[in-house]
């Protein structure tokens, strides 16, 4: 169980109730970067339906596989910019271990749209390794 004070697993110095806790429940994200980066954090604290709430309905999956063994181990927004009045891109680098294997790096440069007030996560480009 997390405590108050711990800080929030997307990085920030700022504590999770103040941070991504804000967005997990129920406030909509102010921007792409904070929904990406609360998006981050529920993959951390496998808040699957949150991730399916945040995800767009034209390419949201039926669930969202967590592997039992993965650890997460941060993340890096490298970069965010607006592509339309409502439209975003964010891309990110997440890294991860799972078990006693090297740690990996996720590289990805993601679209997202405002609709209804609301950011939802479209989908994304890999980036090279
Ligand atoms: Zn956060």
């Amino acid at each position: 169980m997390r405590r108050a004070q711990d800080p929030c697993p997307c990085g920030s110095p700022r504590a999770y109730p103040e941070c991504c806790g804000l967005y997990h429940t129920g406030t909509p994200a102010t921007d792409a970067p904070s929904l990406m980066r609360s998006r981050y954090s529920a993959f951390v604290l496998q808040l699957e339906p949150y991730l399916l709430s945040t995800w767009h309905v034209s390419t949201r999956p039926a669930s969202v596989p967590f592997s039992k063994n993965q650890k997460w181990l941060g993340l890096s927004v490298v970069d965010s910019k607006a592509t339309g009045e409502k439209s975003a891109e964010v891309e990110f680098i997440a890294r991860s271990r799972v078990s006693n294997a090297a740690a990996v790096r996720h590289h990805e440069r993601s679209r997202f749209v405002l609709e209804g007030g609301r950011w939802f996560y479209v989908d994304g480009d890999l980036k090279g390794r």
